[in-house]
């Protein structure tokens, strides 16, 4: 039996097809055990009617091996096609993606000469979900989802990657002040889950002056762990703060699967030019021999890879006057790595990988919620309107009523307007109606809010979504107007 681990490769778009054939050949050279299967993904894939940007029996091959080197695809414009990466981590269950951001001063030129961060991105939910609406002629909506166990998976995995690569802080970014029950889950579970870790230092910012911190101090930071899209877009901030957004990788993780990529794109202007830095890519596919168990070949690729940064071997995108001796194309760069491979850089930090910090963790526990208590307390009806003012709603539906089920409030863009609400605030035609049963906290029951549907709908109302209200335990599982 061959001892070659199966991969599954896809040269992708743009650069792709040339920063894949540099990396493939660097590790190769250094004496990689993989056995690649290549599979088509991408702009092709696309333009040939397919709109997830993959064909159905390429996924035979990423089941079989559940090891995907990937690099970066062009996602046509135009509504209709799907993120291939966004798919391919929900497909597989890729719930954390980590990326790490390593400032190379004085070799490369940046302005952060200390910076060694990881960003440990969730990857499957939040707005990412991609579940977004038209409502009304003037509002348009996405639902940000974060659930009990996205959150306990990446934060976990947060914390057991800082301990399993000796990293000593663990920096949580949210915006709880305004999302109190999305972002406020994910603080409580990180403070929860945190004690479980008494040998590294927590921490938590509100994502705004975090970024500005992260942006302007980030040698003050180690591992951080956030939602998708503050991760999403951080990270490609703290890359190109390191010099490039060319250099560096990233690891999108699940129980069984694993995607290895560059975090930046496909490029398309450089495409052909033998012009694009293969870094990121090479640095993806390090992690990748780290996950697959050949740490050792990790080790001998990035000492090689830092040794000729080092040596001012560098692409276009890191070439500078005083750091750079050699400018070099793909290619080039590619070979120049290979004949240092066996060297150390004398001085960056060189790397030493062990079995040990490998990035995946066995299958996360998360926590059951069976036992909550779920009461159903009142209903949101939402509706397009635009027939007055808020008082001429307000007194109309304050008629309109069900079994247990009268209006308390009405809001628009999230601002309460009746009653007393005030004169001065812009309304769009969408309208939040917050109806409760009037003996308070008192539970109603489904049948009152389809009865109360009922009645709207003789009024003419045109109701164009409902969220029921829940307790859970007691406490209230929905937000309050501004101003309620
Ligand atoms: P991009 O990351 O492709 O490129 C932005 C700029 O960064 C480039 O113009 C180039 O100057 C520089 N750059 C990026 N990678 C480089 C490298 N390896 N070497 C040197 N310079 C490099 O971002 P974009 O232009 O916004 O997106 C282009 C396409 O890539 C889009 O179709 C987008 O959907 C896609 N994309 C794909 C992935 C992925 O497959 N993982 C990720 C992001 C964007």
């Amino acid at each position: 039996m061959s001892d070659k681990t199966p991969i599954t490769v896809a040269y992708g778009d743009g650069i792709g097809p040339e920063i894949m054939e540099a990396t493939l050949k660097i590790i190769t050279a250094a004496g990689a055990r993989i056995e690649t299967e290549v599979i088509e993904v991408g702009e092709k894939v696309y333009l040939s009617g397919n709109t997830s940007g993959i064909a159905p029996e390429s996924w035979d091959s990423l089941r079989k091996t559940k090891v995907f080197l990937k690099a970066p695809i062009t996602t046509p414009q135009g509504s209709g096609y799907k993120s291939l990466n966004v798919t391919t981590r929900k497909m597989f269950g890729l719930y954390a993606n980590v990326r790490p951001c390593v400032s190379y001063h004085p070799f490369i030129k940046t302005k952060h000469p200390v910076m060694d961060l990881v960003i440990c991105r969730e990857n499957e939910e939040d707005l990412y979900a991609g579940i977004e609406y038209r409502q009304t002629r003037q509002v348009t909506q996405a639902l940000k989802i974060i659930s009990t166990t996205g959150t306990e998976k990446i934060i976990r995995y947060a914390f057991e990657f800082a301990r399993k690569n000796n990293r000593k802080k663990v920096t949580c970014f949210v915006k709880d002040n305004i999302m109190k029950i999305t972002d406020g889950l994910f603080h409580k579970t990180f403070n929860e889950i945190g004690e479980e870790y008494p040998d590294l230092e927590k921490e938590v910012w509100i994502v705004d002056i975090g970024a500005a911190k992260l942006a302007t101090t980030p040698e003050q930071f180690d591992v951080l762990v956030m939602e998708n899209l503050y991760g999403d877009i951080l990270s490609d901030v703290t890359a190109q703060m390191t010099g490039s957004v060319g250099l560096a990788g990233s690891a999108n993780i699940g129980d069984e699967f694993a995607m290895f990529e560059a975090i930046h794109g496909s490029a398309p202007r450089r495409a052909g030019q033998n012009k694009a830095n293969p870094s990121g890519l090479l640095l993806g596919a390090v992690m990748m021999l780290v996950h697959i168990g050949q740490p050792d070949i990790a080790t001998k690729v990035h000492n090689a890879w830092l040794k000729t940064l080092e040596d001012g071997v560098h692409t276009y995108d890191i070439s500078g006057e005083g750091e750079s001796t050699k400018a070099v194309g793909t290619k080039e760069f590619a070979d120049e790595v290979i004949s240092r491979l066996g060297q150390k850089p004398s001085v960056l930090k060189a790397v030493e990988y062990s079995s040990e910090a490998h990035h995946k963790l066995e299958s996360v526990k998360t926590k059951s919620y069976d036992n909550v208590r779920k009461d159903l307390v009142g209903v949101d009806v939402f509706l397009d309107w635009n027939n007055g003012s808020p008082d001429d709603l307000g007194n109309m539906l304050t008629k309109i009523k069900a079994e247990n089920l009268e209006l308390l409030i009405i809001s628009n863009r999230g601002v309460k307007v009746f009653p007393q609400g005030a004169s001065t605030i812009s309304k769009v035609d969408h309208w939040r109606c917050r109806y409760m049963n009037p003996d308070k906290g008192k539970v109603i029951t489904h049948g009152a809010i389809v009865e109360l549907l009922g009645k709207m709908r003789e009024h003419g109302f045109d109701f164009i979504k409902t969220e029921n209200l829940y307790n859970f335990d007691g406490e209230a599982g929905y937000s309050l107007a501004q101003g309620q």
